[in-house]
């Protein structure tokens, strides 16, 4: 059992809690290390239960209180190289480069990378297994590629970006060169193309969704759910599908081991015997 808590999500800040009994992992610290610590606070996590902070890539709303908060702590950044460079951290701080293609221990969690499409100097989607689960991160992306659809595959608990809705956009006030930024491949999912994706990804141990990166102007959680709802639901999915926001922590969400995967235990125990 893994238990998930979004801090917050959004172009104002984003960061991930996984906890285990043997360590907690942070991804991303889009806030400052203060409201960071006192988010952790707010689900009920002592901050110094924190093992390392993963960072996806270097803009401010993903790693802003990352090099203080990690310094306080005493803890890894762990980022591919050149979200580390970007990031300039002092060159006694403690890092753990991750490199695509392979797999990083950090204490329990066990954390591979995939390149994404985006303008940040080596900006990644990330899956992490512990205690038996995998949950997968994406968002600042355009369009999913087949490299992020072969991380995200298998995964229990999914945090996907549904930036925004696609109506909402074309009504918005944003000039037509911004809409096409935002909708094209290096920009961000809409809510549609995260529940296609979703859908495809789709097995039965998938149990718990999160969307994340929702856009404050041309977005809205009820929408963003409902639209994802109907893609994911019709494939079958009967978990639970939640939203992060911007200002207020979500979570703990408990995440299991899905039955297919004990299941399969099982089946590789009588084997042995
Ligand atoms: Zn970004
Ligand atoms: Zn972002």
């Amino acid at each position: 059992m893994i238990a998930l808590s979004a801090l917050g999500s959004g172009s104002g800040g984003n960061a991930f809690l996984l906890d285990t009994p043997e360590g907690v992992l942070m991804i991303d610290a889009g806030f400052s290390a203060r409201e960071l610590a006192r988010r952790v606070g707010a689900v009920g996590i002592d901050p110094s239960r924190i093992t390392a902070i993963v960072l996806t890539h270097e803009h401010g709303d993903h790693a802003t209180g990352a090099r203080r908060l990690a310094g306080q702590l005493g803890i890894p950044v762990v980022a591919t190289e050149g979200t580390l460079r970007a990031l300039g951290l002092d060159p006694a701080a403690p890092r753990v480069p991750l490199r695509s293609a392979s797999i990083t221990e950090v204490g329990p969690f066990a954390i591979e990378s995939c390149r994404i499409l985006h303008d940040a100097a080596e900006p990644t989607a990330v899956a992490i297994e512990a205690a038996g689960v995998r949950i997968g991160f994406a968002y600042d992306l355009g369009r999913p590629t087949v490299g992020l659809r072969h991380l995200l595959r298998g995964c229990d608990g999914l945090v996907l970006e549904a930036n925004y809705d696609e109506v909402m956009l074309r009504t918005s006030d944003y000039p037509p060169s911004v809409q096409h930024r935002i909708a094209g491949s290096g920009g961000h999912l809409s809510n549609r193309a995260a529940g296609e994706l979703l859908g495809d990804l789709w097995h039965e141990d998938l149990s718990v969704v999160v969307l994340a990166h929702l856009s404050r102007q041309c977005n809205d959680a009820a929408v963003a759910r409902r639209t994802v709802a109907e893609l994911l639901d019709a494939r079958g999915f009967r978990g639970t599908i939640a939203v992060a926001t911007q200002d207020a922590p979500l979570g703990p969400l408990p995440v299991a081991p899905g039955p297919a995967k004990l299941r399969m235990t099982a089946q590789a125990e009588l084997e042995l015997f």
